[in-house]
């Protein structure tokens, strides 16, 4: 078989969300030269935070999914090639090594590789019956086993845990939570918000078992490659017809690595987007990057927004206006008829506000570090969000017993701040 050679002026490897917006803001902002747009999935860019929700609940389909069209990228010339997977990059010679055999050379490269989740390397983690979620394939996956009446046990009460227990716990399956940390959401939010949500899905039916470890898995009885049956730390035995892992995210930085770009907790970049190589960038879950809102400490996020901020930084770039990172980090989160929205990053509060919110089934707490709002939790509480970004974008000192003072028009303060500040 021949090898073949193709050349693109731009090349973004990962079409994910940040991979597919990065590729149409470069050409929105003006950039004539060709660009591709390579992914390993078969799916062009879709939205991944609807697959453990409306997804997993049969409310959404695939094409409502895609975050742009076919048409779109067609119309913006950007050359999509689903189904391919980059195995090499080689720096000095500007091209990529595909799966395939084949090679593709590029003026500029995007990296866009997002994450995997951490698999579970435990005595009987190869079992049947065993998931995880990344993609629409792991949904389809578990949507399959999806029927009412089996034992689900989900192991790890993080975001991503808690939605699919709701989903499921609606769906009629019986479900339980089996997480190490003594509380739920541990690694992003504070034990209110948590106490909140353990109170929530136990009420909704679910079964939590917290700091509680998973040791392995055991066969089901009646069919020995299947699991049957979780086993903890404490000498517990579940009984499970089937088990979703949710235990975080590996970023995929290996292609960087191997190209000897420099990782942390992620692929290095600088609030630009840059690598130490000037003519590759990378964007989205991979990256550790400097947050302007936290003096420059470097971190990894896994989030939306913060991947579209980073394709806007990177297109800018290209298009020769640099335009750094700017942006607060905020999340969202569904589960039953609650939507939480999250602004901001809990760490180093010294103070906490909780808020009685506008409608009774919510909760609001804001995160004060030395009298100024640094981070938010608003569950059901469009209102108070919307004011909790302004306060933390001012930076602003503010008096903890104003703000939880259920007279305080919450409006009026933020409007009152914003012309002060
Ligand atoms: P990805 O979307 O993971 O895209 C990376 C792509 O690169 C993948 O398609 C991968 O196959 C491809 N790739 C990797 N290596 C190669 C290679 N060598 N060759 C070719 N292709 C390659 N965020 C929120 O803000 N709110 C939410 O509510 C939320 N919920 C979520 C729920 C779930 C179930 C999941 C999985 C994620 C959720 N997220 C949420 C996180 C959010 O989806 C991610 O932050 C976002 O998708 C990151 O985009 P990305 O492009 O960096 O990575």
């Amino acid at each position: 078989m021949t090898e073949t050679t193709s050349r693109a002026d731009i090349v973004v490897i990962g079409a994910g969300h940040a991979g597919g917006e990065v590729a149409s803001r470069i050409r929105q902002g003006g950039f004539a030269g060709s660009i591709a747009l390579i992914g390993e999935e078969p799916y062009l860019p879709y939205h991944r935070p609807p697959l453990s929700k409306a997804f997993l609940a049969g409310q959404t389909s695939v094409e409502q999914l895609l975050i742009r069209s076919k048409g779109s990228y067609e119309k913006a010339k950007i050359d999509w090639y689903p189904s391919t997977v980059v195995e090499r990059i080689d720096r000095e010679a500007h091209r990529l090594r595909l799966a395939s055999g084949d090679w593709f050379e590029y003026g500029k490269l995007v990296l866009a590789t997002g994450g995997r989740p951490r698999r579970l390397t435990l005595p009987g983690s190869d079992l049947k019956g065993l998931h995880y979620m990344r993609g629409i394939a792991d949904v389809d996956a578990l949507r399959l086993e999806f029927v009412p009446g089996k034992r689900l046990i989900i192991v790890g009460g993080g975001y991503i845990g808690l939605e699919v227990a709701s989903v499921a716990i609606n769906a009629g399956l019986d479900v339980e939570v089996v997480e190490v940390a003594s509380r739920v959401l541990a690694r992003v939010t504070g034990p209110e918000l948590s106490a909140f949500y353990e109170t929530t899905h136990k009420a909704a039916g679910v079964k939590l078992r917290l700091s509680t470890v998973v040791d392995g898995f055991e066969p089901s009885a009646m069919q020995s490659d299947r699991v049957g049956a979780v086993r903890c730390g404490d000498g517990a035995m579940i009984p499970a017809d089937l088990v979703l892992v949710a235990v975080g995210l590996i970023p995929n930085v290996e292609l960087a690595q191997a190209a000897g770009l420099a990782i942390g907790n992620g692929i290095k970049v600088d609030e630009l987007g840059r690598t130490l190589d000037p003519d590759i960038y990378a964007v989205g879950d991979c990256t550790e990057f400097p947050l302007p809102c936290m003096d420059g400490e470097r971190l990894r996020l896994e989030s939306v927004p913060s991947a579209i901020e980073q394709a806007r930084a990177v297109a800018s770039l290209i298009n020769g206006v640099p335009n750094p990172y700017d942006l607060i980090p905020w999340f969202w989160s569904d589960q039953y008829n609650l939507k939480l929205q999250s602004i901001g990053l809990h760490r180093g509060h010294d103070q906490v506000v909780i808020r009685q919110p506008t409608r009774a089934e919510g909760f609001v707490a804001f995160y004060l570090k030395e009298g100024r709002v640094i981070a938010a939790d608003c569950v059901n509480a469009i209102l108070e969000f919307n004011v909790a970004k302004r306060l933390v974008a001012e930076n602003i000192h503010i008096d903890a017993n104003i703000l939880a003072n259920p007279e305080t028009n919450l409006k009026t303060l933020a409007s009152q701040v914003h012309q002060d500040g």
